[in-house]
């Protein structure tokens, strides 16, 4: 039986993982493909319904991004946003130029209740606006449904040939009926019946896993981490001790973390998986001995893993597949899903390893979204702790040392850092920020402690509030619990004589100190 799919069309807007994301929380499994994408494939894919996304161009300059007009005569329920409302009526007939007044922010809305569009939508509603043009005219056969006070042509709709078009941007939180409204395109407009969940997910993932795999063998690298814990877990399930773990301990974990993760995906834990846990901490201070430079250290902790890794897996024998926790983002990131720049090349998508003899890549998680990812851990019996564990930098705590590294300074950072984190769930104020953990300075300064002179480390404590880990807030943690962590900082560990708040947002800083 084939999965209902919605899919979006992307013009380069910013918020496009946003509408597939929010378009999932409604039951309906939706993928993101550029606007360049031809009707042939689209036909091939035989989605429910097509979404079109804003972007940043102006539809009636020569040259824009642009589609085959064929798209919206496909009996196909078709909705642009923003961009993808002004393209709909700009080639089918309708008028769009420059606004006389450009909208930005939260903007009141009246919208026509009866439209289906709206249906449970209050008739005075907040949306988020962010564009310089507006339909100045709908095309023929299309009314209005929705209106600003600057804005004549909010929404437009053709009921009779299900074409859709709102001028704001449903996806964002801002728009306060905006998941309403994207449910009822989905599942009223389009008919979806809400198929995708994340039960039905794991169980269809373990079956084809199974399928695939057959009684070949799979090597992962397990970090410990939210993706790679729940890929591990999905093989594990599909096809039990065919699949090896590989867990590298590279000294830079937060404390007692490796054998937090023994503890779940070792000998003693639940898991019917082979699992190899290589102790490499002295191999990486050695490396590091005297490097200060973060990116360099990023560059030799990202080496080291890759060439530790290979040396087990060549002793573990031949494997027939690599696993990976790749999830959707990094797909889209890449550039391989959508048409959004190219953010970052991902280490998980990009360069495939050539360094273990391998038939083909396995990514179970290569659809999913991180909130996804963390309902699918949940159904496979993944303790909480763990599927809603803070991000984690790759190259651990070796970025949250400010210059050279040493075991002494890990100890340091690490029991501070336990500490940080136990005094905030203490207080529960860890439900309020979003990540949160202590560094080490580099600086070292004059105290006095029992009498006596100290010429010890600063501690830097770190909390944020953020929505998207993209911009970010110092956050306002009662000033008792930044002085409870204080004290014990100073008293419990060795060579600390001073803490500090971090109070930047980011921008200007950034989350991680390096
Ligand atoms: N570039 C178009 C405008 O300025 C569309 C903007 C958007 O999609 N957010 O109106």
């Amino acid at each position: 039986m084939k999965r209902e799919t919605v899919i979006v069309l992307d013009f380069g807007g910013q918020y496009n993982q946003l509408i597939a994301r929010r378009v999932r929380e409604s039951n309906v499994y939706c993928e993101i493909y550029s606007y360049k994408t031809g009707l042939e494939k689209v036909r091939e894919i035989k989605p429910k319904g097509i979404i079109l996304t804003g972007g940043p161009n102006s539809c009636y300059e020569p040259g824009a991004p642009s589609i085959d007009p064929e798209l919206f005569s496909l009996g196909i329920p078709v909705l642009g946003i923003c961009y993808g409302a002004q393209l709909m009526m700009h080639l089918l007939g309708g008028k769009v130029e420059q606004a006389p007044l450009r909208e930005y922010g939260k903007i009141e809305v009246s919208v026509y209740p009866h439209s289906p569009m709206f249906r449970e939508v209050s008739e005075k509603t907040i949306c988020w606006m962010s564009h310089n043009d507006y339909i100045s005219q709908p095309a023929p056969g299309f009314h209005v449904t929705a209106w600003t006070e600057n804005c004549p042509v909010a929404a437009v709709e053709d009921g009779s040939r299900k074409l859709y078009a709102l001028q704001f941007h449903p996806e964002v939180l801002h728009t306060r009926d905006g998941k309403k409204m994207l449910y009822n395109f989905v599942r009223e407009i389009c008919g979806c019946s809400g198929d995708w969940r994340m039960d039905s997910f794991v169980e269809e993932s373990i079956r084809n896993l199974r399928e695939k795999i057959g009684s070949g063998r799979v090597l992962l690298a397990l970090s410990g981490g939210v993706d790679s814990s729940v890929a591990a877990v999905l093989l594990s399930r599909a096809v039990g001790s065919q699949l090896t773990c590989v867990f590298v301990d590279h000294g830079l974990l937060r404390k007692d973390e490796g054998d937090e993760v023994e503890a779940v995906f070792g000998p003693e834990g639940p898991y019917d998986l082979q699992f190899i846990r290589v102790n490499a901490q002295q191999r990486f201070y050695d490396r590091l001995k005297g490097v200060e430079e973060p990116e360099e250290k990023r560059k030799i902790i990202g080496e080291e893993f890759i060439r530790v890794f290979e040396e087990e897996a060549k002793k573990s024998g031949a494997v027939d597949y690599l696993g990976q926790g790749t999830i959707y983002p990094d797909v889209v990131e890449s550039g391989l899903g959508g048409e959004s720049a190219v953010i970052k090349s991902h280490h998980n998508v990009g360069g495939l390893p050539d360094y273990v003899d391998f038939k083909e890549i396995i990514e179970p998680l290569r659809n999913l979204f991180k909130d996804e990812v963390r309902q699918a851990g949940l159904q496979l019996g993944l303790p909480e702790q763990l599927v809603f564990r803070q991000p984690f930098p790759g190259p651990g705590l070796g970025i949250r040392i400010i210059g050279e590294i040493t075991a002494e300074k890990v100890r340091m950072v690490q029991e501070a850092d336990a500490i940080w984190r136990e005094e905030i769930q203490k207080a529960g104020v860890a439900r309020k920020v979003n990540q949160y953990f202590a560094a080490l300075s580099n600086m070292r300064s004059v105290g006095v402690m029992g009498d006596e002179r100290t010429y010890d480390y600063a501690v830097v404590l770190r909390a944020v509030t953020t929505t998207d880990f993209m911009t970010a807030e110092s956050a306002d943690i009662p000033w008792e619990v930044i002085g409870n962590a204080t004290n014990r900082i100073i008293n419990e560990v060795k060579n600390v004589n001073r803490v500090l708040y971090d109070c930047t947002g980011k921008p200007p800083a950034t989350i991680e100190l390096e």
